[in-house]
């Protein structure tokens, strides 16, 4: 039998644990996810949330993988970027497990994480990819032994500008898919911030755009949601497909890779795959199962680390909330 590893996947409102065997099958993956009833992600009550639940999830993955814990091979875990609160319950279960079972461990990049598992499922080589979640809005591609970060964003994630203006107007979390359908409805575009500087984004002037057009009565409430909706996907989209034009031009990937939850969205894949051929690369999104946070796209990344350079020294799993993706060199990718 092939070895197996286990990734713990805690890094904000996802505690995902995938088990994955080293020829990249995916045994199961199991989330519990964090739905606030109100405002965004409150670090202390996700907390509590993952300390409540990361045995159940775990015996899950385990039950669904048809294997026992004694079958486990190597233990991997969400180390960088996130929560810090979040970050260590993902860093100390895992510790526990690697001493417990006496199997090595290692810490993993969350965004390469999104990056490795779009590659195998997608069975690409080298791709330029446009991460876009609730968390992050990153174009990526590896170059120079890094993945390379070519733009981002400068203040609020693309996935939770889209949440929060659901919010405003009343919308449950997560907002993303709901301002999808009611955009669907809609054909009129009303003016919003464009703003890209450089290669990088700013989101927060849309966000405060769109809801002054719900809120303020000056405008008499004729700004029908829908059209919001429409005109703050349309501009915000076109900010991430300008950027990842440029991107693909300068670096001439021939591959592109949409992952991220809010890859899940038809207008904004057909707005990437439209550059995509264009520039005569071909178009990937990442399925839905492991385009989210979940516990594979770890499992599989901790395998790769682990072949080229074997386990992490328990003193070097310390969790790193801030470590961008770029500082970490790649030893599986020659
Ligand atoms: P992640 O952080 O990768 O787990 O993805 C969660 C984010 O994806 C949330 O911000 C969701 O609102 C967003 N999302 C999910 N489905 C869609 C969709 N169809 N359109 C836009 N955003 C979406
Ligand atoms: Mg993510």
């Amino acid at each position: 039998m092939t070895n197996i590893a286990l990734g713990i996947e805690s890094t904000a409102h996802t505690f995902g644990v995938g088990i994955v065997d080293f020829n990249g099958g995916t045994l199961s993956i199991v989330n519990d996810i964090f739905k606030p009833e109100e405002g965004g992600l409150h670090p202390a009550l996700v907390k509590e949330q993952h300390l409540n639940n990361f045995d159940i999830v775990i015996k899950k993955a385990i039950e669904e993988a048809n294997i026992t814990v004694h079958d486990i091979d190597l233990i991997a875990f969400s180390q960088s970027p996130g929560l810090g609160p979040i970050l260590k319950i993902g860093a100390i279960v895992s510790r526990l497990l690697s001493q417990k079972l006496r199997i090595p461990i290692v810490g993993v990049n969350h965004c390469i994480a999104h990056i490795e598992i779009g590659r195998l499922m997608c069975q690409i080589e080298d791709p330029l990819t446009l991460y876009v979640s609730g968390g992050n809005t990153i174009v990526s591609a590896y170059e120079s032994s890094r993945y390379q970060i070519f733009g981002e964003t400068l203040d609020l994630a693309i996935g939770n500008m889209i949440d929060s203006f659901a919010r405003e107007v009343g919308l449950a979390h997560p907002g993303g898919p709901k301002i999808e359908k009611l955009a669907e409805k809609s054909q009129k575009y009303i003016k919003l911030p464009y703003v890209v500087k450089g290669m990088d984004l700013s989101f927060s002037g849309i966000f405060t755009a769109a809801k002054k057009l719900i809120e303020s009565p000056e405008y008499g409430n004729s700004y029908d949601l829908k059209d919001v909706s429409n005109s703050l996907q349309e501009t915000a989209f076109a900010m991430l497909t300008e950027v990842t034009e440029r991107a693909l031009a300068h670096t001439e990937k021939k591959e592109l890779l949409l992952t991220g939850g809010v890859a899940a969205n038809k207008r904004l894949q057909n707005m990437i795959k439209y550059i995509s051929e264009e520039h005569n690369a071909r178009f990937e999104a990442v399925p839905l199962r492991f385009a989210g946070d979940n516990g594979a796209m770890i499992a599989w990344t901790g395998i790769l680390k682990y072949l080229s350079q074997g386990g992490d020294l328990i003193n070097d799993t310390i969790i790193k909330p801030k470590e961008r993706m770029d500082k970490i060199p790649i030893p599986w990718r020659k």
